[in-house]
């Protein structure tokens, strides 16, 4: 099946999101290495270094799925401080929190499950908001970057680590035969499951691009927005401060 993204209204983008996450949970850590040759992990450290995170800080995982950055930051921030990993979806959820309890990551990590479009802490909580690969998964945007605006700490950084547009035409040419070929054969050789990794690709195909993405930051308030491609803007690092 073809699951018709662009045509599916607001509600049905909510339950297919759902539906793919559920499905892809427990061989999400697996196929991200996969897919991305491990590259991802490079990207996910790149992001911790931006973040410029100190011990005793407060940051929020937004979309934190399994946990990865969770994991990076709750060893930065050290016993005074504290991680919130955030997620809509329950299975990912349980895969992240179990992965970091057997790492014997316990004593700061709190785990929450939220929308970001509406997120439940008090305005002005955070000192630092990671939404890595999650974005594109939302439906509104926009009001889920306002959210995270609301929640941020005055001083506070915001990093968007995301899919973006390749900067080569080449590049661009060899990652859309990667991703709409190669990437739902790989889903369905490894996880069973081709349809989530066809979501995957059309829903990186959708996604705002580097300018797009840094305009809809500044429009909710961000200042100071800037962004990085990484392997040629195949993903980019967008990073703003609330002041
Ligand atoms: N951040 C993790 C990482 O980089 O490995 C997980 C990324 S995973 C591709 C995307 C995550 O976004 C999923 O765990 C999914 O449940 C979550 N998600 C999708 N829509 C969301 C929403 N509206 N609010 C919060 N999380 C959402």
């Amino acid at each position: 099946t073809h699951f018709g993204y662009k045509t599916v209204a607001e509600d049905d983008k909510v339950s297919l999101v759902a539906n793919v996450f559920h499905s892809v949970a427990a061989k999400y850590d697996v196929m991200n290495d996969l897919m991305s040759f491990g590259i991802h992990r490079l990207w996910k450290r790149f992001t911790i270094d931006c973040s410029a995170v100190r011990s005793g800080q407060k940051v929020l995982d937004l979309a934190g799925g399994t946990g990865d950055l969770t994991a990076l930051f709750s060893r930065r921030v050290g016993p005074t401080g504290k991680v919130v990993l955030a997620d809509i979806n329950a299975s990912m959820l349980t895969v992240g929190r179990d992965k970091l309890r057997d790492q014997g990551l316990v004593d700061n990590i709190e785990y929450v499950q939220a929308n970001a479009e509406a997120l439940p802490f008090a305005d002005n909580s955070f000192d630092i908001i990671t939404i890595a690969f999650g974005l594109r998964n939302v439906t509104n945007k926009d009001a889920a970057l306002a959210s995270m605006f609301r929640v941020l700490k005055p001083g506070g950084r915001l990093l968007v680590l995301e899919f973006s547009k390749p900067q080569s035409e080449l590049l661009n040419k060899a990652y859309d035969f990667y991703s709409f070929n190669l990437l739902p054969k790989m889903g369905q050789l490894v996880a069973g499951d081709a349809d989530s990794y066809q979501y995957l690709a059309e829903s990186i195909r959708m996604h705002p691009d580097q300018e797009t993405l840094q305009q809809m930051m500044e429009q909710v308030g961000f200042a100071e927005v800037s962004y990085h491609n990484l392997t040629g803007g195949i993903v980019a690092l967008h990073r703003g401060y609330k002041f």
